[in-house]
């Protein structure tokens, strides 16, 4: 379903973060994407949701050319893609609720159907009893379920996640995991960045290592490779 070709990112102030990427995930694959900081790790989760272009390759999301899309039609391209940030990017003066219901109110879906979809998937993160308070009354990890939440309102046969745990205590860590690996178990496609050795080597799934812009490593059922 995701599939790069040559694909190379320069930025205008002249880093090259991606070096020849040539990739492809399949739909349902539950991927980490590994590497030291700087290797180009968020520049590819940032291409698949489209936060930046390649200079110069193809990018292929089920067949719709990334590169070449057009900036009108973004939006709704990312309306199919669920992203999921370290510091969760709520929404402060919006309720629980509201967060999570606010891309669904974006396509005018219909009330009833709104208020049943986001409970169900508030439900599935565990946070039901929590929807009307605010994101600064919870704590780290009830956010990042929060956030988890919005990035699956919409049914999204993809989900990005960049350094989803990087806040987060080991227990709270394990809890974020678990609800990852029912959606991906759901069948949608997972794709996560990640400098956690401790899940990558005992939640094994195919591991995507990058150095200085390049992928080093593809393996199934991978390890983490480097020491932290
Ligand atoms: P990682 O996620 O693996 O730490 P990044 O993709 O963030 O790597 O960065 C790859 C390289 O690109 C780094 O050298 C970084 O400094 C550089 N870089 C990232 N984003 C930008 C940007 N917006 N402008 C310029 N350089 C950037
Ligand atoms: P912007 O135009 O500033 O990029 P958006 O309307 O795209 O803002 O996004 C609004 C908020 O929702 C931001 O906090 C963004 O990080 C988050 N967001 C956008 N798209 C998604 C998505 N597909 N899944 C999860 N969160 C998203």
């Amino acid at each position: 379903m995701i599939e790069m070709q040559d694909v190379y990112k320069k930025y205008p102030n002249g880093v090259t973060a991606l070096n020849g990427i040539n990739v492809r995930i399949n739909q349902g694959e539950f991927v980490y994407i590994v590497g030291p900081s700087g290797a180009g790790k968020s520049t590819f989760i940032k291409l698949i949701y489209r936060e930046e272009v390649p200079t110069s390759g193809t990018i292929l999301m089920n067949g719709v050319n990334l590169a070449k899309l057009r900036p009108k039609k973004v939006p709704h391209y990312r309306r199919n893609i669920g992203v999921v940030f370290q510091d969760y990017k709520l929404l402060p003066t919006l309720t629980v609720y509201e967060n999570v219901a606010f891309a669904l109110e974006v396509i005018e879906a219909q009330p009833k159907y709104i208020k049943k979809r986001v409970m169900e998937v508030l439900d599935l993160v565990g946070l039901k009893h929590k929807a009307r308070m605010l994101p600064n009354e919870l704590s780290g990890g009830e956010q990042q379920r929060i956030s988890i939440a919005r990035s699956i309102v919409n049914s999204p046969k993809v989900v990005i996640a960049d350094e989803p745990t990087g806040n987060l205590d080991p227990e709270t860590t394990w809890e974020i995991m678990k609800i990852f690996e029912e959606i991906n178990n759901r069948g949608t496609t997972l794709v996560m960045a990640t400098h956690n050795r401790d899940i990558v080597n005992t939640l094994k799934r195919r591991v995507i290592a990058i150095e200085s812009g390049k992928i080093v490593r593809d393996e199934q059922r991978g390890e983490y490779g480097y020491e932290n």
